[in-house]
Formats: structure tokens, C-alpha cells, sequence
């Protein structure tokens, strides 16, 4: 999960490609014609609510687990009062650089991907702040799952269709947020969308995305899906 801050009166247009993610795809040498996976990081990759709440944890906070968003769950312990939403952002911007670097792998996530990268080129598509991309790369790499990162704000569509453009292959893309899924469906509807949320107790606070194809529980569920689907002709 990742925070989504809240639509602004001045949010950028959803369809639009921000510069400096444009910038980062043109640095990726994809081959044409080689199937695509995207994946997500934070609760598919890594389990991001495990390094949150022992991050919360040491500043006498908790997350209650009431709904899928970190707004209005993230709370006092002294009061059982949310943060407020202007406390909330430089929070979790604290928490991105400090334990970005530290999340734990989630379990045969690095396995599947390198199956996969067998038949498939693999790009990490994350919406982690720009100041962690440095240490989510490490991470990456440290737990056995060295594929190029994209840094990426805002709805998932735009990068999605881009990278399709450049590849001209079957493209599978995996997240645990359900509107990234609209926002790919909107934009890269050829796109296989497979949703999965690492954390089982997250898993438990929402059902299969709108518009995924398939609702996945584990990697090797993954791993099956994604290979036949990238493996037909
Ligand atoms: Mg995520």
C-alpha cells in the first residue's frame, strides 16, 4: 500500500505522463517484441505495512486496520486520535526514507521474477518518493530482485501505456492498489491486470480490484498466471 495523497483542485490531469517519469523510462533499454511485466513494489515486492507499523510503533503511534488507506487509520496511542492529514504526509515521507532500504522482501516474490524473467522482460513500476528511489534500488538489488525501477507519481496508467508503446508485446502488470488497476484499464487495456496485496491482513480489508483480470494470493499464483499468460501466441 502507498499513501494516495487526496485529489487537489489543482491535481495534474491522471492521463498525463509527469516529466520526470518520462525522463526514467527513456533511460530503460527494452527489447521490442519480448514480453513485459510491471510490477509493483510496496505490498508486492515488499511488505510495506510490517515496516510501517514498527516504524509507527517507536513514535507512539498505530495503524488500526479499519479500512484499505493510511488516511484516517494511522493513530495516537495516547488518544486513539487519526493524524491529521497535514501530519500525515511529512510522516510518511519520514518513514519512505528511513526504512524504504530496511522493508523485508515478501516471500517468493524474487523466485517468481527470476522464473519469469526467463520469458519476460521485468520493470518495477513504484510510487515511492523520489528521495527513496536510491534505496529502493538497493533493496532491490540486496534481495535478489535487480530490475530497473521507475519511480513513478500519481495514477499508474500513463507509465503503463508508454512502456507498451515501446515494447509492442503481451504486458502483464501486478499491483495491490485497486485504482492503479482503473487507471491502467483506462490507459493500457491490452494489459493482463493481476491484483495482489502482500499482507494478509490488508488482503482481508478488500476484494478483487474492479478492474483486474485476476485476484492472485501468492507469488507461485502469480508466477502460474503470469507465465501462461505471456507465453501464449
Ligand atoms: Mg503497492
Amino acid at each position: 500500500m502507498t499513501f494516495q495523497p487526496q485529489m487537489s483542485h489543482k491535481s495534474p490531469d491522471p492521463t498525463a505522463l509527469p516529466a520526470p517519469v518520462a525522463e526514467q523510462l527513456a533511460t530503460l533499454a527494452l527489447t521490442r517484441g519480448r514480453p513485459l511485466l510491471i510490477v509493483d513494489a510496496d505490498e508486492v515486492l515488499f511488505y510495506f505495512m510490517r515496516g510501517l507499523e514498527r516504524f509507527l510503533d517507536g513514535r507512539d503511534l498505530y495503524f488500526d486496520w479499519a479500512s484499505y488507506a493510511l488516511h484516517g487509520n494511522i493513530r495516537q496511542r495516547r488518544d486513539n486520535a487519526p493524524v491529521a492529514a497535514e501530519i500525515l504526509h511529512p510522516l510518511l515521507q519520514r518513514f519512505f526514507a528511513e526504512a524504504t532500504e530496511e522493508l523485508e522482501p515478501v516471500d517468493g516474490a524474487a523466485e517468481a521474477l527470476a522464473a519469469l524473467s526467463e520469458t519476460a522482460q521485468i520493470v518495477v513500476l513504484s510510487n515511492v518518493p523520489m528521495p527513496a528511489r536510491e534505496a529502493r534500488i538497493r533493496a532491490l538489488a540486496r534481495h535478489g530482485m535487480a530490475y530497473p525501477l521507475i519511480a513513478n507519481t500519481g495514477p499508474k496508467g500513463p507509465a503503463v501505456a508508454t512502456l507498451l508503446r515501446q515494447v509492442m508485446a503481451p504486458a502483464a502488470f501486478v499491483d495491490d492498489i485497486p485504482h492503479n488497476h482503473t487507471s491502467v484499464a483506462e490507459m493500457a487495456p491490452a494489459t493482463h491486470r493481476l491484483h495482489y496485496i502482500a499482507d494478509q491482513r490488508l488482503a482481508a480489508l478488500l476484494g478483487p480490484a474492479p478492474d483486474c483480470h485476476h485476484r492472485a494470493e501468492t507469488w507461485p499464483d502469480l508466477q502460474a498466471h503470469i507465465h501462461s499468460l505471456l507465453t501464449q501466441t
